[in-house]
């Protein structure tokens, strides 16, 4: 009797699949809820382990990472150690520490899991996949509450941000350069005396009919700060871009107004993206202008006009044959309106095509000339040397030539 007791018991040994848990733990940086802490999610994997006489071989944690999110580090290195079959078992809090987007919750559940032979439990849930994976359909259904609970928190995150931009408050972590929070109330912004005279002058340059090009690089000649720079940011060169005079340039914020729905979240991947301009809604006075709506309604249209290019109908006569005569880059052909020319402002802003060196914006230590001409100008010249060697050549001499030369093939 004794002996057989043994035998049964190994034989129940031999026949119980031995398990290589791995416990997945992830806080998102929004989740305050105490009971989701990593130590209380290990304290409820663990135990449950200790318990069932599971060996927990590796602990996985994603500290501040997103549960929509399909990579974050922990995981990734978990599934390759399924694949890699180093462990077997997956224990976890709640499936919402594993993913929030329920068709991913399907996918582990019915696919990636049984496929590579992982039993999962979710210790709160009392979910066992078991031995042979029979998992019930209680797990579609809490992925689906699971990704819903994101966009609940979202939703309610955002209606308190534009209710608070309704009411004129400033709830965005960055100001834009040239405006300050106020010391005394976080919501207000007011001019930052230090650069608001940058912003004056890039719209006085622009409007003088500088490109954002020669704004840039007169703000670097004169050693001003970038606003990176300004912010404490690090930044290599302190060089100034056309980019950020384009973004000051074009943003409504410095006429006194704010926009409440400029950008808007997308809740499952977490990125951020602009709304179309004609759906932004303004809020007006919300703090003190920097630039007349006047001045900026200008700018607008001068830029609206320099990116309205007209549309050539051929193509034009000198491509790919200018290069720079300093570095010998090729020249790109661009278009501008000009509203002076050396310094001489003209009644009738110029509409015209160029070709420009652009080196000097990519590899300025290779060519600084950023040598321009007037594609006019250039057509002109190439026109009258192409006339100057036409009368040097005796048609008649170069005709009989190539006559004879056809023949005699
Ligand atoms: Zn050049």
């Amino acid at each position: 009797m004794y002996i057989s007791i043994i035998n049964m018991m190994f034989w129940v040994r031999c026949n119980m699949k031995e398990y290589k848990a791995g416990i997945y733990l992830r806080l998102s940086k929004e989740d305050t809820n105490t009971n989701n802490s990593i130590e209380a999610q290990r304290d409820i994997t663990i135990n449950y382990a200790k318990a069932h006489d599971f060996t927990v071989v590796k602990e996985y944690v994603d500290n501040g990472w997103s549960g929509v999110l399909d990579s974050r580090p922990a995981l990734n290195r978990m599934i390759i150690d399924i694949i890699k079959k180093q462990i077997n078992m997956v224990i976890v809090k709640d499936l919402s520490r594993l993913t929030r987007d329920k068709n991913k919750t399907g996918y582990y559940t019915e696919i990636f899991f049984p496929d590579n032979d992982v039993r999962l439990i979710s210790v709160t849930e009392f979910i066992d996949s078991g031995e042979r994976y029979e998992i019930d359909d209680t797990i579609m259904l809490r992925g689906i509450m699971n990704q819903s609970y994101v966009a609940d928190i979202s939703k309610k995150i955002k209606s308190v941000k534009t209710d608070m931009k309704k009411q004129g408050k400033y709830v965005e972590k960055n100001v834009p350069y040239g405006y300050k929070k106020d010391d005394e109330d976080k919501y207000k912004v007011v001019i930052d005396e230090t650069v608001s005279d940058n912003v004056k002058l890039i719209y006085e340059m622009y409007l003088q009919g500088c490109s954002q090009g020669e704004i840039a690089k007169h703000l670097t000649k004169l050693k001003i700060d970038t606003p990176k720079k300004y912010k404490g940011q690090n930044v290599t060169i302190n060089e100034w871009r056309n980019d950020s005079i384009s973004r000051i340039l074009k943003d409504p914020f410095y006429t006194g107004k704010m926009i409440i729905n400029k950008m808007y979240t997308d809740y499952r991947t977490k990125k951020k993206y602009k709304t179309p301009k004609k759906e932004w809604i303004f809020k007006e006075n919300t703090h003190e202008a920097l630039i007349s709506q006047e001045k900026f309604d200008n700018v607008q249209q001068m830029l609206e006009e320099k990116f309205n290019k007209p549309q050539n109908e051929y193509e034009y006569l000198l491509k790919g044959l200018v290069y720079c005569g300093h570095c010998k880059s090729r020249m790109q052909y661009k278009y501008r309106t000009r509203s002076k020319i050396r310094n001489k402002i003209l009644e009738e802003p110029q509409k015209c095509w160029y070709y420009k060196c652009r080196m000097i914006y990519k590899f300025p230590d290779i060519c600084n000339k950023g040598h321009t001409i007037m594609e006019n100008t250039l057509n002109e010249m190439v026109i009258n040397i192409v006339k100057q060697k036409l009368n040097m050549i005796n048609i008649d001499i170069a005709t009989n030539k190539i006559t004879d030369e056809y023949k005699r093939k």
